[in-house]
């Protein structure tokens, strides 16, 4: 499986299931099924409502929780510092664990999101959580955290796939040795049917959601494609086994068109 070395030499799978409108239930399979075919490492949020499923599937899983990287999120309206201390406990808490892997702000809240990560920081001193990151920020979001913190986000996860190629936050990234990592890698989906991708689908024998996959493991990034199907879940991780050429990652750098599928975080002052 490959890997990706943060800033502070923390080794993580590239490559992770999101979890993110599962239900329960599907969540709990999902998580399981992912588990049982190789991935190591689970995507939720406390606003995803499934964290004990998360942690559930995780204990069933026979494997030791070391060998196991969980991210989930502070939500918005617990930001601030006193609540989000007690929203990482209630966090905690329903997934069961002793420690998360990664805990990230949800989203640059104005107002508040200085004063979670100062939390966060204090979290990260007390060790129960092991790497502490933002999500949403764009580069003015990043260059304020940096401007008034002595620490640096080791992982910043936003929407990124060829439709929505951030070239400049991904150098901004790189610069400060932030890690970038690509949710929403598949664009939900909704581009599937692109005449570059079918293309690049029949070259490789491979699906269009493989060859998105492919482009942001290309690109350096951590990539957590959501599916609660046992078939994607299983055609989403056979991507170790082919590679695009500069010529494809080329043309796939060429679709971006700014599409979101998710919030705007550019509005955000
Ligand atoms: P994705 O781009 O991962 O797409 C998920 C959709 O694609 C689902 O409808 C899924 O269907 C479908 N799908 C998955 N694999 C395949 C496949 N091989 N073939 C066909 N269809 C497929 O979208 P998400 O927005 O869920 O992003 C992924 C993860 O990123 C989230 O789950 C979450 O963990 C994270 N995220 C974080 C955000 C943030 O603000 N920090 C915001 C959004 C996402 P089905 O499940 O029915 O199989």
């Amino acid at each position: 499986m490959l890997s990706i070395k943060l800033a502070n030499q923390t080794k993580v799978p590239a490559l992770g299931l999101g979890v993110w409108q599962a239900s329960p239930e599907d969540c709990y399979r999902a998580v399981r099924h992912a588990l049982s075919i190789g991935y190591r490492r689970i995507d939720t949020a406390r606003a995803y409502r499934n964290e004990a499923d998360v942690g559930r599937a995780i204990r069933d899983s026979g494997l030791q929780r070391s060998e196991i990287f969980v991210t989930t999120k502070l939500w918005n309206e617990h930001q601030g510092y006193d609540q989000a201390l007690q929203a990482f406990d209630r966090s905690l808490k329903d997934l069961g664990l002793e420690f998360i892997d990664l805990y990230l702000i949800h989203f640059p809240v104005r107002g508040k999101r200085l004063e979670s990560w100062r939390a966060l920081q204090s979290l990260l001193q007390g060790g129960r959580v092991k790497n502490i990151g933002v999500s949403n920020f764009m580069i003015p979001h990043l260059q304020e955290l940096l401007a008034h913190s002595d620490s640096v986000p080791v992982v910043n996860q936003v929407e990124f796939h060829p439709f929505l190629y951030q070239r400049e936050l991904l150098e901004f990234c790189q610069k400060q040795r932030i890690q970038l990592e690509a949710y929403s890698p598949l664009a939900q989906g909704r581009k599937f049917d692109h005449p570059v991708l079918l293309e690049l689908s029949r070259q490789h024998q491979k699906s269009p959601a493989q060859i998105m996959i492919r482009w942001a493991l290309d690109k350096n990034l951590m990539v957590i494609p959501k599916s609660v199907t046992p078939a994607r879940i299983s055609e989403n991780f056979a991507v170790f086994d082919f590679h695009l050429s500069p010529a494809d990652l080329e043309k796939l750098d060429q679709l971006n068109c700014g599409f979101r599928t998710c919030w705007d975080p550019t509005q955000e002052p």
